[in-house]
């Protein structure tokens, strides 16, 4: 029997909707009564004095809430990861100093505790001698020798992570539980890792998967299901592009390789169980699942399960489709009900993704609320068998007293964690049941997943932490969610804005797209090839050219996009003089008017979405990702300079001596050329353009030659929206027409983005006119550097390089150049780097599966390809990908140098440099930056470490205008990120920033003496 429809659900509906729902369900007054004398009960024997697990202790010991938690946390996830002693110092140093460890005495006295503190303790008093960390760690190594604190560190660190992981082998682990297995916990086992990033990756997680269940299997007894052991696999391990955009190759690439592992699962006859993940990612998981429970080689088999997230507002519509799936296929699945592990990451993305609303509840009561209810729902349906994973003692009450039948469903705990929780219920309840996922790896891994699991328990909303602080009263831990809602209209969170008024009230955030919502990338692919043809020739806006149209050719594939007048010099110098006659009653629109006229402009790029993407695709050569991006970014920066007029046009009344009025306003300069570069052909044209209008100046605008048809469209568009027409030309040509503009004597600006040498001849052309001196804003290029040390996440690292420096084939200003990898981690992670690089696909970049597209045009390619020929020659190139043969494609690089300081130059594509540096101490890493600093350019930087102290030197030293770290140092975002560098990478002020809009505007002062006439009649007049 075929099964269900792919799975589709509503991503993020009302939350008052689903409130309403689940407040109005039927009250069984008999099983409510129930519930609170058991909750009662387990809470009891979790607060027990012995009742305590090691995470409740630990966390109670160094709460979440100081900072001796936090440092503790910060060591924990990095410390054991660190190969090199140096580092390693630093870091120690770094992370006690953030504490005062030497005064804690703990109160707790569970082995655990006292060791740690003792360590942490002892090395804080040691280093408390000096001032400095490098003092401390001479002095520390001095007196004690740094070995014997290193070591301690490392024992405490290797304790906290025994305590959560059942075994670093499967066998170590397999022996641990079955001298547990009188204890009657049923176990699930989990391998630990990052999820993978390369095919090598996927391929030992599928080993280590397969392994494991062979292992499971030999010793799995001889008990029916659901008595068995089990494993747990995450998707995102088996796939190193597990996600959404990628379907296709997932659904061919990833699906068999889970249908394997289940088999083998069915041979021994286990519990397995997929892991739930990212909200963007459960479509896609569904889809392989379908697809691999379809198989028939999986008939007759009970133990297929996945995890349900009941955070998310989906969770109710994924259990009926399980349901529907089971009921297809004639057989049980199990599902293992959670709350959801990635609250705070769902929030964020959300934002960032610009998301009608959020995907997961943003009340904690909502999702114990909706736990519940799916509950009933799994307990309902007949096919299913509902595993409840949960170290809530409430939650667990609540499932006990509506569930009857204690066999026909399980609880899950951690492994580590909810022990005493489970003990109690076990023991009061016959029939109950508990099983134990249980991390399985070694220690490195293990610390970052335990890091996750103490920060998500250790939240002061959690339960488990709740219940660790006995400040809090039972009647707070155990009043029933319903209560806490009381009514549908107070299920949201109310200091949690929705992402649209994220930036409220200056501005409204931009639209995104959930790529992780089939319906909503259909939506806007539909948009996109429904729109009319992109227009096919652009003209100047004044003055008839006499210069013969030039085709323009899509960089996809050399197809014929359309075609351009180019403006000639007469051309050039009517629309000069037309914005010169346009600019007086645009300057004297009311500012309001302007603005909103601005705004009006963000609206339609949004409504024109599809066409608009349509042409930043074919002439600009840009993957559905990039176009939207820039799509956001351009109605960003129009709100924001809207908002930003209001700001600064306000005439301001500035204070002085009685007797006088002192104004000051500010007002348009007059006309402002705009000129763009073309791997921003919409949002650095249109921004550049709302900042001179909206700021009342009239603005000629001269496009990059390689797109001018998205830029006339952007013309059109602002003169939709109300711009006049004459207060805005649009004069589309070459260098020299902009050289022509820029030495117009009627000049009152220039906003320039491009190379850093036009730049300097704009520049040079401006000093040398004798007409008025007027400003140049100037936003050029860099070469810009990341620093990665050896406390960084290497995944973490992995996942924003590749961003960083192929996203976009490189063609962003803020691209990643160079990256300065320290020697002790540099072969780990350049391998790591090479095998993710491998799984990038280059092509059409209309295809959704694509990252890397084409660059701009012939004469790019050719430059890169001429650079990179002799960088092969040198023997230079550590990684060459592949690219088609037709099209503008240069396939990813990787390069490597001798030293950070080689690189000179900005090499604007998708080519990497990679030089290593030796952190023999902190001055090492100071000399980098120096060294990097020497190349001239101030753009971008960033930086992975967890070392704090490290941090603040790079922010105080940097000579980057925007320095991201621990995060990819692309996609800036308008009034967050402020845009833009110094030195050679350009003037200020950052576009996107509260300083841009100055730069378009004179300023007056009006001063009246307003005791003129005789006297100051306000004084005389002032009361006592
Ligand atoms: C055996 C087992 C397996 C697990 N497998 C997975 C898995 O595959 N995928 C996964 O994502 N998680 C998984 N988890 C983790 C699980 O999601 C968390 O442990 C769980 O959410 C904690 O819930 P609780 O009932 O123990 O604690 P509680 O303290 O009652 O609930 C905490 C949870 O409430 C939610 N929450 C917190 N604040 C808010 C808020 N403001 N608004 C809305 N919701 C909020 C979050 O989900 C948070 O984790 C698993 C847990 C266990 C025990």
């Amino acid at each position: 029997m075929p099964g269900p429809a792919p799975f589709h659900a509503p991503y993020a509906p009302a939350d008052e909707e689903i409130a309403a729902q689940l407040l109005s369900a039927p009250f069984d007054a008999e099983r409510s009564a129930r519930v609170e004398p058991l909750a009662r009960r387990l809470l009891a024997a979790v607060r027990a004095p012995k009742g305590m697990g090691h995470v409740e202790r630990l966390l109670q010991e160094y709460s979440l809430s100081t900072r001796e938690g936090l440092a503790l946390m910060a060591l924990a996830e990095s410390l054991l990861r660190v190969p090199d002693d140096s580092t390693l110092d630093l870091l120690i140093v770094d992370k006690l100093a953030l504490g005062a460890f030497d005064r804690h005495a703990p109160a707790s006295d569970a082995l655990l505790v006292q060791a740690t503190a003792f360590a942490l303790g002892l090395s804080t008093k040691i280093f408390a001698a000096e001032e400095t960390p490098r003092g401390l760690v001479a002095q520390a190594a001095r007196r004690l020798g740094m070995p014997a604190l290193r070591g301690a560190a490392r024992q405490a660190m290797k304790l906290m992570g025994g305590h959560f992981v059942l075994g670093e082998t499967i066998d170590e682990a397999l022996s641990r539980a079955s001298a547990d297995d009188a204890r009657r916990w049923r176990y699930s086992f989990d391998m630990l890792g990052e999820g993978a990033r390369s095919g090598a990756d996927a391929e030992r997680y599928f080993a280590a998967y397969a392994a494991s269940i062979a292992a499971i299997g030999a010793k799995a007894g001889s008990r029916a299901l659901p008595e068995r052991p089990g494993v747990s696999v995450k998707l995102s391990a088996l796939h190193p592009r597990f996600e959404p955009l990628s379907r296709e190759r997932v659904l061919r690439e990833l699906a068999p390789r889970l249908l394997a592992l289940a088999r083998l699962a069915k041979r021994h006859d286990l519990v397995f169980t997929v892991d739930a993940e990212e909200a963007d990612r459960l479509e896609l998981s569904l889809d392989v699942i379908d697809a691999v429970v379809a198989d028939p080689s999986l008939a007759g088999w009970d133990g297929f399960g996945l995890a349900i997230q009941a955070y998310q507002k989906r969770a109710a519509a994924v259990i009926d489709h399980v349901a529907a799936l089971a009921e297809a296929h004639g057989r049980r699945f199990m599902v293992r009900l959670v709350k959801g592990a990635y609250w705070d990451t769902e929030i964020k993305r959300a934002q960032e993704r610009g998301l009608a609303d959020y995907p997961v509840f943003t009340r904690k009561a909502m999702t114990d609320l909706n736990y519940i209810a799916c509950a009933d729902r799994l307990l309902a349906a007949p096919r299913i068998f509902p595993q409840f994973a949960t170290h809530n003692a409430l939650t667990v009450a609540t499932i006990v007293a509506r569930a009857g039948d204690a066999s026909a469903y399980e609880f899950q705990r951690l492994h580590g964690m909810g022990e005493e929780l489970f003990e109690a219920l076990l023991a009061e309840e016959t029939g109950a049941r508990c099983r134990v996922y249980a991390p399985v790896g070694p220690h490195r891994d293990l610390l970052a997943y335990l890091v996750r699991r103490l920060i998500e328990n250790g939240a002061n909303s959690s339960f488990v932490a709740r219940a660790a602080d006995v400040a809090t009263p039972e009647s707070e831990l155990l009043a029933p969610p319903c209560a806490i809602i009381g009514e549908a209209s107070r299920a949201r969170h109310t200091r949690l804005p929705s992402p649209a008024d994220l930036y409220r009230p200056l501005r409204a955030n931009s639209r995104g797209v959930e790529f992780g919502d089939r319906e909503a990338i259909a939506a806007l692919l539909a948009e996109r090839d429904a729109a009319p043809a992109p227009i096919a020739a652009a003209t100047p806006s004044a003055g008839h050219s006499g210069v013969a149209p030039r085709e323009l050719r899509s960089p996809i594939d050399d197809s014929r996009v359309g075609s351009v007048t180019e403006a000639d010099a007469d051309a050039a110098r009517a629309a000069m003089a037309a914005a010169s006659r346009a600019f007086p009653a645009w300057e004297a629109t009311p500012f309001e008017t302007r603005a909103t006229i601005i705004e009006r402009a963000a609206d339609l790029v949004e409504a024109r979405r599809g066409r608009l993407i349509a042409l930043l695709q074919e002439e600009g050569g840009k993957t559905l990702d990039d176009a939207l991006a820039e799509l956001r970014e351009a109605a960003d920066l129009c709100r924001y300079y809207a908002g930003q007029a209001r700001l600064l046009c306000a005439e301001e009344t500035l204070s002085g001596p009685t007797g006088e009025a002192n104004r000051l306003r500010r007002r348009g300069r007059g006309v402002f050329v705009c000129i763009s570069p073309w791997n921003f052909p919409l949002a650095i044209f249109l921004g550049q353009i709302a900042a001179a209008l909206v700021a009342g100046n009239a603005a000629v605008a001269k496009p990059a030659e390689q797109t001018p048809l998205i830029a006339q469209e952007a013309v059109a568009l602002l003169l939709e929206a109300g711009v006049p027409r004459e207060a805005l030309q649009y004069v589309p040509g070459d260098g020299a027409i902009g050289a022509a503009l820029v030495a117009h004597p009627q000049v009152a600006g220039v906003v320039f983005t491009g190379s850093t040498a036009a730049a300097q001849s704009v520049h040079r052309a401006l000093a040398a006119s004798d007409g008025p001196i007027v400003p140049l804003v100037a936003e050029t290029g860099g070469v810009n550097a990341m620093i990665v040390d050896s406390t960084a996440l290497l995944e973490q690292v992995v996942d924003d390089v590749l961003v960083s420096a192929f996203r976009s084939a490189g063609q962003r200003c803020s691209a990643l150049r160079l990256l300065c990898l320290q020697e002790d981690i540099a072969e780990t992670a350049l391998a790591m780097l090479i095998g993710a690089a491998q799984e990038l696909r280059v092509g059409d970049p209309r295809a959704l599966a694509t990252q890397v597209g084409p660059v701009i045009d012939h004469a790019a390619q050719a430059r890169l390809e001429e650079y990179l020929a002799l960088r092969r020659a040198e023997g230079r190139v550590l990684y060459a990908g592949a690219a088609p043969q037709r099209g503008r494609f240069v396939a990813p690089h990787i390069i490597r140098l001798d030293r950070a300081g080689d690189l000179r130059e900005e090499i604007f594509g998708p080519v990497l440099h990679v030089a290593r540096w030796r952190a023999g101490d902190d001055k090492d890493f100071l000399r980098l930056v120096e060294e990097i600093a020497a190349n001239g350019f101030g753009l971008t930087m960033g930086l992975h470490t967890r070392i704090e102290a490290r941090i603040r030197a790079l922010a105080e030293m940097t000579p980057a205008g925007n320095l991201y770290v621990n995060r990819n140092m692309i996609g800036a975002v308008v009034g967050s990120q402020p845009f833009g560098g110094s030195r050679m990478s350009g003037t200020g002020p950052k576009a996107g920033g509260p300083d841009y809009l100055r730069r378009f505007l004179r300023e007056e002062t009006v001063t009246i003496n307003t005791a003129s006439f005789g006297g100051d009649a306000h004084l005389l007049a002032m009361k006592e």
